[in-house]
């Protein structure tokens, strides 16, 4: 080994003894965690990671579902750079900035439906909290007040973030069964659109808001619902006179091969949520969009309260504002989601190869989301015990072939940057199945 290798690997042990040490990480058992070497990544470069060793591997989940240019892009590091130059950070409250006007009007201008307005945040959680207490003031001033419309409703296994409210309008219950006493009561039903209906038109009066992930059920393990299912929701909720909030945190910019999944199914929020590729995954952004309606309800004088009374100390930061318009700007010179197309179809078809692996139960798929469940005997429907890990095994062995995708619960999931190209899906598409073959034949 020569010096500068054994250099790196003796900076990789102190830094992994200092994370274990002082770190806590998120949706993570440190507890496995301690006990287990984990890996370091010190840069990025195009749909690449390396760690502090140099090993390199393709990003498969785009960094958690939010990489879609690749990493280290000269125009976006380059926007970045410029606004530092100018300002880190000035207050949105009471004062404006360039980027972020700016870049409320791009969102306006390529927003669904009739969106309007654009409000900043930083996280997924945040946008989809501040659509629910817009929702709800909404009925407490608008034209016609409907003070008791206080409630809201999901689906099962929504995700829509990790704090209180978001998580109580979410329905995963392996995150949030535990927390379940902290939450305010919501209205919840499965994937039947009667059972919807039955529930929405039985609380019309308390309910203020539907709130939905659309096309797809994404922190659930990529649950794609039939097409046509989401606008039938919008449509229920509009008949009842229910507000319709759209989570495109996850399935906006991009990710299902329309710029947002509402296109697909020409659906018109009320409001809707924003975050993850934003900036093309470079900083934290979120944003909650709403209609001139909503908007207006919020308008009046000082002593009529009508404020919307909520703002994060770094909303609408400059910086961040600034990456998401570099985003925005390589989405039309590269025409993104126009090259996305045939690399989606190549996707289906190499997915359709894993069928044969007997551990794959299912695969399911909407744009570049992808969900690969696993099974213990799919012709049975029977699951691994938990404690098997088996998801957690495969992508160890991915690991080893340098990819990086993370699981959920049983299901491997694909969400590679929208810039990867041809030769690196195949390979992506290569080591899943060389891992998921390889788990198989030590489990079976
Ligand atoms: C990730 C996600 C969120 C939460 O976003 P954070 O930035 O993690 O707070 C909300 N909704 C959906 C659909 C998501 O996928």
């Amino acid at each position: 080994m020569n010096t500068s290798s054994s250099d790196a690997v003796n900076i990789r042990t102190k830094l992994e003894e200092e994370d274990k040490q002082y770190l806590w990480h998120p949706f993570t058992q440190q507890q496995d965690w301690e006990a287990e070497p984990q890996l370091i990544i010190e840069r990025g470069e195009g749909n690449y990671l390396f760690d502090v060793e140099g090993n390199r591997y393709l990003d498969g989940i785009s960094s958690l579902w939010v990489n879609v240019h690749g990493h280290v892009r000269p125009e976006i590091n380059q926007a970045i750079i410029d606004q530092l130059q100018r300002v880190a950070h000035t207050t949105f409250l009471g004062l404006s900035h360039p980027p972020g006007i700016t870049l409320a009007r791009r969102l306006i201008e390529m927003a669904p439906g009739q969106l309007s307005r654009v409000f900043y945040s930083d996280t997924g959680a945040a946008a989809v909290e501040i659509a629910l207490k817009m929702a709800y003031q909404y009925w407490q001033q608008c034209d016609s007040p409907q003070p008791q419309k206080t409630r809201f409703f999901s689906l099962r296994n929504d995700y829509h973030g990790d704090t209180v409210g978001a998580m109580s309008v979410g329905g995963i219950e392996l995150f949030f069964e535990v927390y379940h006493p902290l939450f305010f009561p919501t209205y919840k039903a499965v994937y039947n659109l009667d059972e919807i209906e039955q529930v929405i038109a039985d609380h019309a009066d308390e309910l203020a808001a539907v709130v939905m992930e659309p096309l797809v059920q994404g922190a659930a393990g990529m649950i794609v619902y039939p097409a046509g299912f989401t606008r039938k929701v919008r449509e229920i909720a509009r008949r009842h006179n229910v507000l319709f909030i759209v989570d495109e945190v996850a399935t906006g910019f991009g990710r299902t091969g329309r710029m947002f999944a509402c296109e697909h199914e020409d659906i018109d929020p009320d409001l809707m949520s924003l975050g993850k590729s934003i900036t093309g995954g470079y900083l934290p952004l979120a944003a909650t969009l709403a209609t001139e309606e909503i908007y207006n309800a919020f308008l009046g004088e000082i002593d009529e309260f009508r404020t919307f009374y909520h703002g994060h100390t770094y909303t609408g930061n400059p910086v961040v504002c600034a990456a998401a318009l570099a985003n925005l700007d390589l989405f039309e010179q590269e025409q993104t989601v126009e090259q996305l197309q045939p690399k989606i179809a190549q996707l289906t078809r190499g997915l359709e190869r894993l069928r044969e692996l007997p551990i794959v139960g299912d695969i399911r798929q909407c744009g570049f989301m992808v969900g690969i469940e696993l099974m213990q005997d799919p012709a049975t429907h029977t699951p691994f015990p938990i404690t098997t890990k088996a998801a957690v095994q495969v992508i160890k062995e991915a690991r080893r072939r340098g990819v990086i995708i993370r699981p959920l619960s049983d299901v491997v999931v694909l969400m590679p940057p929208l810039a990867i190209a041809e030769d690196e899906l195949a390979f992506l598409l290569d080591v899943v199945y060389a891992s998921i073959e390889a788990v198989g034949q030590q489990l079976l």
